[in-house]
């Protein structure tokens, strides 16, 4: 069992009390790195799901004030700050990142509610210039009602951070699920709200099964607002369950990134890149690149190069410092990167390096061997279909053109990443290109001061910067004479 002085409760945490009992039995949390059980956590559904909207329906009666709101906001950024490293060590043991990357992520984390404390101040009243038609227009930001904020095992901090410090800034109250599989972070956080004594049923967490808590957070009519990041599939269930109720969504979607090398790009500088963009949390991110696509005249040089850095990476347990590459999250995971690895060798794509796993690793551990693939053939389905793993598929490109349709020809449109020295075709592609965020020579992801979200199927709506703190709020006209 998992001890840890930020979870002296293993539960869910509803109208200001945590609750421990549940007639539906627990999810158990497991460590993937070595398969070890780390906590039981009562298995909540749709009859807590339906009082913790309740609650927070009940606490939006009482409004808070931007400056209370804002306080709020610095104490959880501080009280983060403060309990990095516990916090961190909770991501490694139930998530499996390196515990570098479990620091980064709670200092990521705690810039989303920085960010929006500072900056309370777009989400004032303010009047339109001069007179319109005679009279006085206002325009006020009023929060979006009761949200419900649905999370994914990746980053267990940081995706639930993102649109709960925009939920704050607007004034919501926040019903919370957290992936099941990694719920432990999440109750970690709420331990360091409750000693806050923030008002009770503002700020709810429910565990449980997804199915009912989705079901109860699409259909229940004081929910105004669902915040999901997770995949394109559940996404869509979503916005199909909750059309009946003209409800607002805001989606963040799978990514399929490609990573585009032209035949002038900085061959050393692409190559750094793709090892930090694309091996963060072993590969299981929605901006890591997925089609690493590379101009032909330069596909040999960037393949060597790839290869050499890859087969140095080390394999192990996220608490060993040395280790570069966690476990996957689960046996599924491992299972999905191997149907990749093994339909893109049998269409043709070559094995260029694959790192050899250490023996002593846990046999229960969820590892998998990092792996370069070259001449990826164009029908390959990690082309078509996010891994979300270790694994460098390399397909090459002839022309800009040929880049820029190959880039574009998915459903996706969240991340994408271009190399190349030459200006005037790093503006051309990138107007080309359909996706949300893009790296101009540089894999870095999203920041807490920048709007970030999808284009076509990876989403609706924006995380970050102002335009997060906008989601969450609805906009309302006054207009006197
Ligand atoms: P992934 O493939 O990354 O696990 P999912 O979309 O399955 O992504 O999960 C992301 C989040 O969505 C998790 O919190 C998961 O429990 C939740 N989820 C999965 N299915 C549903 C559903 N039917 N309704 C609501 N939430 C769901």
């Amino acid at each position: 069992m998992l001890n840890s002085p930020l979870l002296q409760q293993i539960s869910s945490y509803i109208d200001g009390k945590w609750i421990n009992a549940s007639n539906r039995g627990v999810i158990a949390v497991t460590n993937p790195a070595n398969g070890e059980h780390l906590a039981d956590v009562p298995d909540l559904g749709a009859t807590e799901t339906t009082s913790a909207v309740e609650a927070a329906a009940r606490a939006l009666l009482a409004r808070a004030s931007l400056d209370e709101r804002a306080r709020w906001l610095t104490q959880i950024h501080q009280a983060l700050l403060e309990n990095k490293h516990e916090l961190a060590r909770i991501i490694t043991l139930e998530q499996g990142k390196p515990l570098k990357e479990s620091i980064a992520e709670v200092e990521y984390a705690a810039g989303f509610f920085h960010f929006c404390a500072a900056n309370m101040g777009q989400l004032e009243s303010h009047s339109l210039p001069g007179r319109i038609r005679g009279s006085e227009w206002k325009i006020h930001h009023r929060p979006a009602g009761v949200v419900g904020l649905i999370t994914p095992w990746n980053f267990p901090l940081a995706m639930l951070a993102k649109k709960f410090a925009s939920a704050i800034a607007a004034g919501c109250a926040v019903v919370a699920k957290p992936a099941d599989l990694t719920p432990l972070t999440c109750i970690a956080l709420w331990q360091i709200l409750d000693q806050f004594h923030l008002p009770a049923g503002r700020f709810n967490l429910v565990i449980g099964k997804a199915g009912p808590i989705g079901e109860v957070l699409c259909a229940h009519p004081a929910v105004r607002l669902i915040s999901f990041t997770g995949s394109t599939v559940v996404g869509r269930l979503l916005m199909a369950q909750a059309a009946p109720y003209v409800k607002r969504l805001a989606l963040e979607l799978g990514g399929n990134a490609p990573f585009m090398v032209f035949d002038d790009a900085d061959i050393e500088a692409a190559v750094n890149a793709l090892m930090l963009n694309k091996f963060r949390c072993a590969g299981q991110t929605c901006v890591c690149a997925n089609r690493v696509l590379v101009a032909r005249s330069v596909q040999k040089d960037f393949t060597d190069a790839i290869a050499a850095r890859v087969a140095a990476l080390r394999v192990g347990d996220g608490l060993d410092a040395s280790t570069d590459i966690g476990p996957l999250i689960n046996r599924g995971a491992v299972e999905k990167v191997n149907r990749h690895v093994t339909d893109a060798l049998s269409k043709g794509g070559r094995q260029i390096v694959e790192v050899k796993l250490d023996p002593a690793l846990s046999p229960n551990g969820h590892f998998r061997a990092p792996v370069v693939l070259g001449d990826l053939p164009r029908n390959a389905e990690m082309l078509v279909e996010e891994t979300f793993g270790p694994v460098v598929g390399i397909t090459a490109f002839d022309s800009d053109e040929d880049a820029v349709t190959l880039a574009n020809s998915t459903i996706h449109g969240l991340a994408a990443y271009v190399f190349t020295r030459n200006t005037d075709r790093m503006q051309r592609v990138v107007s080309q290109l359909r996706f949300g965020h893009v790296g101009l020579n540089t894999g870095a992801g999203p920041t807490p001061e920048a709007p970030f979200g999808g284009m076509k199927q990876s989403g609706i709506g924006r995380e970050g910067g102002i335009e997060g703190m906008l989601e969450f709020c609805e906009s309302q006209t006054t207009v006197q004479l």
